[in-house]
């Protein structure tokens, strides 16, 4: 019996009725899908088969924005929907469980050792436009600027022995390490899993354009 590679295990004779199906009509020139107007369309099955992933994997929950791991961001501003200035680096996000905050109050050594274990990451490419880009540029500099100011300040006032002045330069530290957590993170992890990403930090405009999650 001849076996075609793929066939299902058919009696010969259904074999090569299947395999010579085209000779039953020899009238008709043989025709191939790209030119038979009877084809099914291409089209119409490319969309049937359409999975979340292939419809790019990013989708919309309130303000949190979830993304499969293989999906990319659009090359648009997450803040303000706008064409994102290239290049968009691409950023690894980490996420633990907020339940592991708790080994703080035993030991933050060993809470830092557990969360670098435990933690998940993701790596994904936010963009943002040339103002928002600019934006953030800015604030980079002047937390770097509050950090040299602050510390200049609490050297000084241990120095000169007032009090007053190291605790002013103390403040301008905590304000700078503010500002810089909070200018140089594009967007943050809200959950991170085998299945999904789930960011905070995106505008509405940008949510806006992102289908909603169905779950
Ligand atoms: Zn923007």
């Amino acid at each position: 019996m001849i076996t075609f590679p793929g066939t299902p295990d058919l009696a010969p004779a259904t074999q090569l009725l299947v395999h010579s199906a085209h000779w039953r009509q020899p009238w008709l020139p043989a025709m191939d899908d790209k030119h038979n107007p009877y084809a099914p369309s291409r089209a119409s099955l490319a969309a049937a088969a359409v999975t979340p992933t292939a419809s790019g994997g990013t989708w919309r929950d309130g303000t949190v924005l979830i993304l499969t791991p293989e999906a990319s961001l659009p090359s648009r501003c997450v803040r303000c929907n706008e064409p994102s200035e290239e290049p968009t680096k691409s950023r690894r996000i980490y996420w633990h469980s907020p339940w592991l905050y708790l080994l703080i109050l035993a030991n933050i050594l060993i809470y830092a050792v557990v969360a670098v274990i435990v933690r998940k990451k993701a790596v994904v490419a936010p963009g943002l436009c040339s103002a928002h880009k600019k934006r953030r540029r800015t604030g980079i500099a002047v937390a770097w600027t509050l950090l040299i100011a602050g510390l200049a300040l609490m050297l000084m006032g241990i120095e000169s022995g007032k009090p007053v002045v190291a605790v002013v330069g103390l403040l301008l530290i905590l304000v700078a390490l503010l500002v810089s957590t909070n200018v140089t993170r594009i967007v943050r992890a809200k959950r991170i899993d085998t299945q999904y990403i789930q960011l905070k930090g995106c505008g509405a405009a940008f949510l806006d354009s992102m289908p909603p999650f169905a779950g």
